[in-house]
């Protein structure tokens, strides 16, 4: 078995570690760097790139980078079209109200995209370690539902990779803080990162971290601070130039980009120049941006979405009903929490300094990796006990909601409820088994059903069947029912309620191979057409040299030789009647080379002094 690597897959960068020997290491990608922006570029040419050069593009090709999808991944369309309609690249619905990603004609789904990510960063740990790598543990954020989860997991199937457990992002952080202070305590992992915010209270032992609470919001980070950022520039500029540049994808893209550079600025310096030369043109001439930002305009402009952060924390305190004194460390991760403003509320909140030993932006990662080092044999003692994310129960008479399993119960956990028969005579129990906050059916995700036959025929309430709900370390659900007096019994596990077969994973990796053939194809097009163009440049200079010389039905045949090109040139000709145009021109060519040469008798090069 080879290595199993960490891998925290993120909404602005992803990260992965392994464990060597007995610690945790960074894997260094293809490019020397810690961090890999989750980003990938499709070029003109068709070509893909994932990571620092994909993100190069961005302002040059926005429609055709693709960003964030760790937000759109498990997610359906009709949920998230509000945010869908920011974005620089085209997404649309596809079938059962999946989202798809459209680049250049081609539609990608998240997990698709995702996976380019994931096989860049098992290339490079592949290089990093010299062998192969096909499992991970993958981090994914608290608050991620089952749907989003198994699409992760998803996607890592398509790249390869066997994603061995899913882990949420706080739980890892606090792993690793467990393997560092080795001391009980009552921790808060305040994780802000690109695109979501989790709020985590975990007890620590020695080798045990148990997550008390965890709450938190998935679309909440930094990319909403940056489109704040972006909506103040917009404004400032209209006021400047009267024009509103909105609409303006190129533009929107640079002003982003800006955006989270001053912000990024603003987390050391107390304002930051804005500066971006031709934003745009009109008849006046070209238009400029120039402005300052200052911090506190900066903190008026995202205070909500911060102190919405700070409820959070207030509602995971409750939760795990414990006091802010309680807490004994807070631990900041994600390159959000970089944020002054944000330090200054969370260290307010719980009263306390906050610990910076870890690098934001790394910690998760390494969690990751010492949970693959529990897995893998290398780390024996750590026992992670994580919390449910979400409410388990069944449907009971009315189309209600009984829920068995609170939301943060630590698992494995087991519970059972009794349940009864609602008609005389009922031989037949209907098992709903749904997950959710919500107190009616039509409120939550249903996870599947099953039946209990051969009830014993008695009044109504009378019969007593006892459903029990497992959830096991890995999140998986049995549902079992029995009925006490016969023993009669049925039951349901569900594995992976949304993950997708293999034979779906299979099809996917074909879709990929055939679009990456597609974009091969298109390869094979431009070079025939830029041959074609040179070999009409060619006879249309030889027909200009030798116009003297050639007879006048050679000279018409050349036209419209010439002719025939370009049309196949502006019609964009298929590749097999662009040999086929090629093989027509070289033949000519040669056809009135000939001629010119017999008509002089010997050919002979001209030798100029
Ligand atoms: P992560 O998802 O943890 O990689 O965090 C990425 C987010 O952190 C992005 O939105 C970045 O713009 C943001 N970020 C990184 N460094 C800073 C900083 N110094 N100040 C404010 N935000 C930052």
């Amino acid at each position: 078995m080879g290595r199993i690597i960490g891998i925290d897959l993120g909404t602005t960068n992803s990260v992965a570690a392994c464990m060597e020997g007995r610690e945790p290491r960074i894997i260094i990608n293809e490019e020397g760097g810690r961090l890999t922006p989750s980003v990938v570029g499709f070029s003109r040419k068709r070509e893909r790139f994932v990571g620092d050069v994909a993100k190069r593009q961005m302002l040059i090709y926005p429609e055709s980078t693709i960003y964030g999808v760790k937000r759109l991944i498990g997610r359906r369309y009709g949920e998230a079209q509000a945010e869908l309609s920011r974005l620089a690249f085209r997404v649309a619905p596809t079938g059962g109200d999946e989202i798809g990603i459209e680049v250049d004609g081609h539609v990608y789904s998240p997990q698709q995209i995702a996976s380019f990510i994931l096989s860049k960063i098992r290339k490079s740990a592949e290089d990093f370690l010299g062998e192969p790598v096909t499992e991970a543990i993958v981090t994914v954020p608290a608050y991620f539902n089952d749907r989003q989860r198994q699409a992760t997991k998803d996607a890592g199937r398509i790249a390869g990779l066997d994603v061995l457990r899913i882990i949420n992002e706080p739980t890892a952080a606090a792993l690793a803080y467990l393997t560092q202070r080795k001391k009980s305590a009552t921790i808060a992992v305040y994780d802000f990162g690109g695109g979501t915010f989790d709020i985590s209270i975990l007890d620590v032992d020695e080798d045990v971290a148990e997550v008390r609470a965890t709450c938190g919001n998935t679309h909440l980070g930094g990319s909403d601070i940056d489109n704040r950022v972006v909506d103040w520039l917009l404004g400032e500029f209209k006021k400047a130039n009267g024009v509103d540049v909105s609409g303006d994808k190129m533009v929107r893209q640079r002003l982003l980009d800006a955006a989270e550079r001053a912000k990024m600025e603003l987390s050391t310096a107390l304002e930051t120049e804005i500066h971006l030369p031709f934003l745009t043109a009109d008849e006046a001439g070209p238009r400029h941006l120039q402005t300052v930002l200052t911090r506190s305009t900066f903190e008026y402009l995202v205070d909500d979405l911060l102190t919405a952060t700070i409820d959070e924390c207030e509602k995971a305190l409750n939760q795990a009903k414990c006091a802010p004194e309680d807490v004994d460390e807070v631990i900041l991760v994600g390159g959000s929490s970089r944020i002054p403003k944000i330090q200054a509320m969370v260290k307010a909140l719980f009263q306390r300094p906050l610990n910076k030993q870890f690098n934001p932006d790394e910690v998760v990662a390494i969690g990751a990796a010492i949970q693959a080092g529990v897995l893998g044999g290398e780390v024996s003692s750590v026992t992670l006990l994580d919390v449910t994310n979400f409410t388990l129960g069944i449907e009971v008479e009315g189309r209600r909601f009984a829920p068995l399993i609170p939301k943060n119960s630590t698992v494995p956990v087991v519970r059972s409820q009794l349940v009864s028969t609602v008609v005389d005579s009922q031989r037949v129990v209907k098992i709903h088994v749904l997950q959710g906050e919500g107190k009616w059916v039509k409120d939550n995700v249903s996870l599947g059903e099953f039946e209990l036959t051969n009830v014993e025929p008695a009044p109504r309430g009378v019969p007593r069947i006892e459903v029990t709900f497992t959830i096991d370390t890995d999140g998986i659900v049995n549902v079992n029912a029995q009925d006490i007096r016969t023993g009669a019994q049925n039951s349901i596990v569900i594995h992976s309620p949304t993950s997708m077969t293999q034979d779906q994973v299979d099809e996917s990796r074909r879709q990929i191979a055939a679009m990456d053939a597609g974009s091969d194809e298109d390869a094979e097009g431009r070079r025939l057409r830029e041959e074609v163009e040179q070999q009409l440049y060619g006879l249309e200079s030889f027909l200009r040299a030798h116009k003297l010389r050639l007879k006048k039905k050679d000279i018409f045949d050349g036209e419209q030789a010439l002719k025939r090109g370009r049309m196949a040139l502006v019609k964009k000709a298929k590749a097999e009647s662009l040999r086929e145009l090629q093989a027509y021109l070289t033949r000519f060519h040669g056809h009135i080379s000939e001629k010119i040469s017999a008509g002089t008798g010997v050919a002979v090069g001209v030798v100029e002094d």
